[in-house]
């Protein structure tokens, strides 16, 4: 691309930095934006430095959060001793926007990948299995999407875990086989983690 403006050409090399987003993709946003007010521009500024130099990780769940406790985590409302384990923040808003699960979440961060070179040792397990050890947790829930690397975290975790006195369930495959959990529609995801099966089951079937 030949750029008349170094300023419009820095803009651009930025904006394509972003996952799915080519040159001319960056090129149409950055003109959307010099078309806007340039309140704009200051407020999508502001809010993703803010974000980068402002948000934390949940003491507890590891999720996203402003505070060192989230919302979720703090809400006495919330039955602390069942813990449903995803992979990141996506899912958790899925699983809320269900309204069928009042207990806490652990968020794991990704899955164990080979592959990307993504170990156990990269992932929030060992304060998962601590919060098992200490007795914290009654009932375990693996909602990890049902692909190769989901089901490979879900049975680290499990052998972890197993001699410890916890329940391990998984939630219904309603969700088909590699399908990520935050696509799922609200009524299928909700369905499958009431329906939820001992994950000795699923191991085995
Ligand atoms: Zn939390």
């Amino acid at each position: 691309m030949d750029f008349s403006s170094k300023l419009l050409e820095n803009a651009v090399n930025e904006v394509s930095r972003l996952p799915g987003i080519g040159k001319r993709t960056a090129l149409r946003l950055v003109l959307h934006l010099l078309k806007q007010p340039s309140e704009n521009t200051k407020f999508l500024t502001e809010a993703l430095s803010g974000l980068r130099e402002n948000v934390n990780s949940c003491e507890k769940c590891h999720n996203i959060s402003d505070t060192v406790i989230c919302a979720i985590c703090s809400n006495p409302n919330r039955n602390a001793s069942l813990v449903c384990v995803v992979e990141d923040i996506r899912d958790v808003m899925a699983i809320e926007s269900t309204a069928q699960f009042r207990g806490l979440y652990h968020v794991l961060g990704g899955k164990i990948s080979p592959i990307e070179g993504i170990g156990p040792q990269n992932l929030q397990i060992e304060s998962l299995v601590h919060k098992v050890k200490e007795g914290e947790i009654k009932e375990l829930i693996f909602a990890l999407s049902s692909t190769m690397e989901g089901d490979t975290t879900n049975f680290y975790i499990y052998k972890q875990i197993e001699s410890y006195d916890v329940i391990t369930s998984t939630i219904a495959r309603g969700i088909s086989v590699g399908d990520e959990l935050e696509y799922a529609d609200e009524v299928t995801l909700g369905r499958s983690i009431v329906n939820r099966i001992p994950f000795e089951q699923s191991i085995k079937s």
